[in-house]
Order: structure tokens, then sequence, then C-alpha cells
């Protein structure tokens, strides 16, 4: 089977004005089968796709640090529901203030689940990102009844490992979904006349311990700084402990 960037990679050619002969030409790929993309380019939902854990851990096709992107978006603002025959909807919600984030939602999750469109429905102020398949159950065995902070939320020990190993992609999709970036400032008066001085900071806000342990223990092992800030908000306000999350995370777009 080829991979949805080959399929879209040839129906780009038939899209220039290419015909099916001379892209098949150009591609080595039969011209049968690019004239069934041509009616259909993603395969049906969920339901060809090969299961994506598979001896207790990810397969090499899925890119972990997507993975883990992913995994930060879904515990922050993701959820799982069967909709019929095993097939499951995953379905994160996106605030309409960040269309860049909608976009990396989309892109996350059509790079775990290649086989599946992702499609937008959108809601009042938010555009809900999702798609269709038999496994996302099996890629976050997370998923079960009500609301995640009424229940525990523990990760496998192949999820601890690739958080481990992909610990920032994690805190991304965390903060993009349940956190930001924000400016305290001040003015102080100076020989030289009034100074601004900005003090950024990261505030991460979830219902569920698990989940804010989750995210400080990953704190923790980056080196970061955190502070409890109130009983639901986790604090990250030392200039060393900004500066690396700057690097790695950024405010949001
Ligand atoms: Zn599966």
């Amino acid at each position: 089977m080829y991979d949805r960037a080959t399929r879209h990679q040839a129906l780009s050619l038939v899209d220039a004005g290419m015909s099916l002969n001379q892209v098949s030409h150009r591609t080595g790929i039969s011209r049968a089968a690019i004239r069934a993309w041509t009616v259909r380019v993603e395969p049906l939902p969920g339901v060809s796709a090969e299961c994506p854990v598979s001896d207790g851990r990810l397969t090499p096709e899925v890119p972990p640090s997507t993975y883990s992107y992913l995994l930060g978006l879904y515990l922050g603002d993701g959820c799982i529901s069967h909709v019929g025959k095993g097939v499951h909807s995953m379905r994160i919600a996106c605030a309409d203030a960040w269309p860049g984030l909608i976009d990396s939602c989309a892109e996350a999750l059509s790079g775990v689940m290649p086989t599946s469109k992702v499609g937008r429905t959108q809601c009042k102020g938010c555009t809900s990102v999702g798609s269709y398949s038999k496994h996302w159950p099996c890629l976050f065995p997370q998923h079960g009844p009500g609301p995640k902070h009424t229940r525990s939320i523990e990760l496998t020990t192949w999820q601890q490992e690739l958080v481990d190993t992909h610990p920032w992609p994690l805190l991304r999709g965390l903060i993009h979904s349940d956190g930001a970036r924000v400016t305290n400032w001040t003015t102080r008066r100076l020989a030289a006349g009034v100074r601004r001085y900005d003090y950024p900071r990261y505030f991460f806000s979830n219902k569920s311990a698990d989940i804010r342990r989750l995210y400080t223990a990953t704190l923790d092992s980056l080196g970061v700084e955190w502070k409890q800030a109130n009983a639901l908000n986790v604090s990250v306000a030392r200039r060393a402990s900004v500066a690396l999350m700057d690097e790695h995370i950024g405010a949001k777009y």
C-alpha cells in the first residue's frame, strides 16, 4: 500500500494537468491505482489500518514525537467515543483564537493515523478536530467513561517510555490545550526615564490531579522549575525555566 504522501503527490501531478499515463510513467505507480485515488484518495476510515500498538509498544510507523504531542492534546482537550461497529471517534476541541494550533492538531491526528481522514467541525468558539479509527482506544488506553478528572489517568509502560524519550512534545501538547504563556509587566522610573519590565510565565491548568502530576513530573525530568499557583494551576516563572519553555514551546499561535 502506498503512503499518504505518495498518493497525494501522484494526485497533485494529475491536478497539474498530467495524464494518468504520464503520472504512472513518472512515478512507477500503476495507472489503475492512480485512477482509483482520483475517486477516493483516503482508504475507508480506520477499517483497513493495522493496529499501531502491538507487543505492548507503538509500532515504528507511528512518529513518536507526533504521538507524544497528540497525547498532550488528548489529555488536555481530547475525547474518544465509540460510534459503532468497533469504530471510535477521536475529537480534540481547539479554540478558534489559535488557528495555527488547529492546523497543528490536524497534522498530529493524520500523522498518528494516516489512513483516516481528519475532519473539522465548527462549534461555539472552537473547532472540533477529529478522525475515526478502530484503534484510538489502543493508542490512548486512558479512554474511559466520564470526564478525565473523575477517573485515574495513568500512562502505560510503553507510553511512559515514549514520553521519557520525547518529553517536550508532550509538554507542548499540554500547554497548547490547557496552558498559556502570559506576560505580566511593570514599570520602573529610572534616571533615563520610565522603563517597562516584562515577566513572562507559563500556566497550566487541569482539573485532573493525575494529569497535573504528569505535567510537573515531566517538567522535573527536564529541570524546569514550577510552582503550584493555586489548586488547579501550575506556574513556571523562573527566568531560566521560562527560557527553556520558550525554546521548546513558545506562545500559542
Ligand atoms: Zn488496535
